[in-house]
């Protein structure tokens, strides 16, 4: 009979909009009572737009926007694109717009024409490439301060504390050794979200937000969808050590992610669960993929296999 019920489980879980990658699995869901959520494209959009650019002294807008855009033109990850997609909406694709700064400063970046090669990135941190001979950074304050000893002068720690208030994410901007400005990009929760994570409080599971991004903009974020247990500026390789911990503390485990730096995190996890938008590393490293990209899959996906269990008992 055993079979049977489990067949019949993941064919409804097919239904379901949910993959199931062996009967087994089901098994390890029974006595899940914590789920870590991604934040960034699985509690979030994870389609940022950019909202802010604040340069340094004597620099304009357009030009540090230029530069980092220049610099992420090859970037995958959803703040590159988001940067890339801000600089092409203000034009600067238009040869008009390189030959000088709108506000008419003197312009560093005047015959930028945002050629850019040896293109590099660290997961977690940022990016590094080449534009118009000289070295770009754009990426988390805290890389650039630990990795490379540019720190954010204080004027625009203030600026960067207020927007991460408002829940954005800042990443700084450097060249030539020295920070030029910072940019915000906003991702809002998925319209499901908050519900989702109700769902999830209704079968007695507690939910734990997990972020590579800062503090202030993760407690947004969760406060937005109903989170309390927020565990931020977390790096790729500590994300897998969160979950770990959490085991022992006697906590069994569901781990939610959709990028390569929740592969590690996922595969430690008692049930590894992939948003279907999510990186082949994601979905290779988990246990059951979601086929939407919607968090309200992973109640359904508990729910069920509970279900199946109570039926083969
Ligand atoms: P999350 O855990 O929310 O999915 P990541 O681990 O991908 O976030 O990224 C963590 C932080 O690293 C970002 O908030 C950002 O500051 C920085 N970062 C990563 N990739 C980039 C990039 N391509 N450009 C700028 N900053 C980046
Ligand atoms: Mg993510």
């Amino acid at each position: 009979a055993t079979p049977m019920a489990l067949l019949v489980g993941t064919g409804r879980g097919a239904r379901l909009g949910i993959l199931i990658r062996g009967a087994h699995v089901l098994e390890s869901t029974r006595r899940i009572d914590t789920v870590v959520l991604d934040k960034t494209g699985t509690v979030t959009s994870g389609r940022m737009s950019l909202t802010d650019v604040v340069p340094v002294a004597g620099l304009s807008r357009d030009e540090v926007l230029r530069f980092a855009a220049a610099a992420e033109a090859g970037s995958e990850h959803p703040i590159g694109r988001a940067i890339a997609a801000g600089d092409a909406a203000l034009g600067h694709r238009d040869p008009a717009h390189l030959t000088g700064s709108r506000d008419g400063s003197d312009s560093v970046g005047r015959s930028s024409t945002g050629e850019t090669t040896d293109f590099s990135s660290e997961p977690g941190g940022g990016v590094q490439a080449v534009v118009d001979g000289r070295l770009v950074l754009v990426g988390r304050p805290g890389w650039l301060a630990d990795a490379w000893a540019i720190g954010l002068p204080d004027g625009l720690a203030l600026a960067r504390d207020e927007l991460e208030s408002r829940g954005r994410t800042v990443v700084a901007v450097a060249w030539d050794g020295a920070l030029r400005g910072i940019l915000a990009v906003a991702d809002e929760p998925k319209p499901t979200s908050a519900s989702a994570v109700a769902a999830l409080r209704d079968l007695g599971l507690e939910p734990v937000l997990l972020t590579g991004d800062r503090d202030a903009v993760a407690r947004t974020v969760a406060a937005e969808v109903g989170i309390t247990d927020v565990r931020a500026d977390v790096r790729p390789a500590g994300k897998a050590e969160a979950v770990r911990a959490l085991q022992a503390d006697g906590r069994v485990v569901a781990m939610v992610g959709d990028g390569v730096n929740d592969a590690a995190a996922l595969a430690t996890a008692d049930l590894g669960i992939a948003m279907g938008g999510g990186t082949d590393a994601a979905i290779a490293a988990s246990d059951l993929t979601l086929v939407r990209d919607d968090l309200a899959a992973v109640g359904d996906a508990l729910r069920l296999s509970r279900r199946t269990l109570a039926t083969i008992k």
